[in-house]
């Protein structure tokens, strides 16, 4: 996966032009577009992703279908209630790979962390059966205006 803007969309275009045709569905002008914000956000709600899609006229089910596609073509994944998060997450494959990523499970805020000692870490490790390529860590906890909320409570 390419890191420049401009060569994220390249590439991930050329990879649902491929699922398209693999599929027989249309190279639709919205389809790329949203393929656009997407690598542009990288990380995003659909809220976020509706939201940067405004000065277009882009219909609500147009955005959640061609989200799904990307899904399914494996361009986007989603983290679900399986991270604890409420509000669904969408981000691009690939771009933010060997990240450390913190998940509040009240909020669903995640956040991307750079860490040294894990990345130094995990380069050193030495797998009898197995080469890693890259890596995504996710930490579950309550962010600090979270922590902030529970403490009042209490
Ligand atoms: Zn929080």
């Amino acid at each position: 996966m390419p890191h420049k803007r401009d060569d994220i969309f390249q590439y991930t275009s050329e990879q649902l032009r491929a699922f398209l045709d693999e599929r027989n569905l249309r190279h639709t002008p919205e389809r790329f577009t949203i393929l656009s914000q997407v690598c542009r956000l990288q990380r995003f709600t659909i809220d976020e992703l509706r939201q940067s899609l405004t000065t277009l006229t882009i219909s609500r089910a147009t955005i959640y279908n061609t989200l799904s596609l990307l899904v399914e073509a494996r361009l986007v994944q989603k983290l679900e209630k399986e991270f604890g998060v409420r509000t669904a997450q969408y981000e691009l494959v690939g771009v933010t790979e060997s990240t450390v990523q913190i998940v509040c499970q009240r909020c669903g805020r995640v956040s991307v962390v750079k860490d040294s000692t894990i990345s130094r870490m995990l380069a050193d490790k030495r797998w009898a059966n197995f080469i890693p390529d890259h890596y995504s860590l996710y930490l579950f906890g309550n962010c600090k205006v979270c922590r902030k909320k529970i403490y009042k409570k209490q």
